[in-house]
């Protein structure tokens, strides 16, 4: 989820102010409006992406405090606006009733297209709001390229500052138990109240490997020792700025010591025991164990293991 969407970032043109200018008059254009982290969505049982186009477009655009250009899907630009400067009673009329909500509430909802675009512009737009200004000279920073790069605008300076993307390392831990049964290690993270079990994850550092940040991060938390880090794909997670980088990886032991700052409990499951679990939504037990949301690379890991089989 989140990632294969259908946009064409057009990397080249955006740089061409003159092109950028046109997609923001065409008629076809959809913005993409984001309103404080929250995107706009058309509620119901099936809620859909709230693209503005036509008037609706021009009176976001005209409003909004900043602009990104996402791309192109079958040549209709999408451009994402910023109205989280506005309060909340001002939106009903730039938005036509729809509604802005937590895509990590609403996007499991999406068509994963649309999940994938309005992440997208969330993510961009959580970063313009943070790169206002200059992080060596203290200057204000003017928008370029899109809204792709943030340029100093003290001559001296000039510096360009980029959208940020921290690497995190996600990671489900395998080990064959002395009964010859092959288990993985998941951690109930304390930030749940409920018994949400979760692959281990954790920021990659400074002058550290991604195959380091795996090891490291699985030994702080669980105290299990790792070998054979292997990768297995990535996500993007604009809640606010991380790239999840999943791993498999196998454990040399089996003894459990967790870091009770980030852990509250970390177990063992074999594939019968998880079967038993519940779902992330939907779970009327508070005692009973859940899987991770659907929409997360964790479940993905999780369930790629499960359907191996013993
Ligand atoms: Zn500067």
């Amino acid at each position: 989820m989140y990632t294969g969407g259908p946009l064409d970032r057009a990397g080249e043109r955006r740089r061409d102010a003159a092109w950028i200018a046109e997609r923001l008059d065409h008629p076809a254009t959809r913005i993409v409006p984001v309103w404080r982290d929250r995107n706009l969505v058309e509620p119901g049982d099936a809620p859909q992406a709230g693209w503005l186009t036509g008037a609706a477009a021009a009176a976001a655009l005209e409003q909004a405090s900043s602009q990104v250009f996402l791309g192109l899907w079958d040549e209709i630009a999408y451009l994402a606006v910023d109205l989280s400067h506005h309060e909340e009673d001002g939106l009903p009329s730039l938005v036509n009733g729809a509604e802005f909500a937590d895509l990590r509430q609403v996007g499991r909802l999406l068509a994963a297209d649309d999940a994938t675009i309005l992440a997208y512009a969330r993510g961009m737009l959580h970063w313009h709001r943070r790169q206002k200004f200059c992080s060596d000279c203290g200057s204000p920073t003017e928008a370029r390229d899109g809204g792709h790069v943030q340029v100093c605008t003290n001559e001296a300076c000039a510096r360009h500052h980029f959208p940020r993307t921290d690497p995190a390392v996600i990671m489900l831990v395998t080990h064959v138990g002395d009964d010859g049964v092959d288990r993985c290690l998941l951690g109930w993270s304390t930030r749940w109240d409920t018994p949400m079990y979760s692959t281990l994850a954790g920021f990659v550092e400074p002058g550290e490997s991604l195959e380091e940040a795996v090891a490291r991060e699985v030994f702080e938390e669980s105290g299990i020792r790792c070998s054979e880090v292997t990768y297995r794909g990535s996500q993007p997670w604009p809640f606010p700025a991380s790239l999840m980088l999943g791993f498999r990886a196998k454990g040399l032991n089996a003894d459990i010591t967790v870091d009770p700052h980030e852990i509250r409990e970390a177990k063992w499951f074999s594939r019968a025991e998880l079967a038993e679990f519940g779902e992330f939504y939907g779970e009327t037990d508070p005692t009973r164990p859940r899987l991770p949301r659907t929409d997360s690379i964790s479940r993905r890991l999780i369930n790629d293991w499960i359907e191996e089989g013993d």
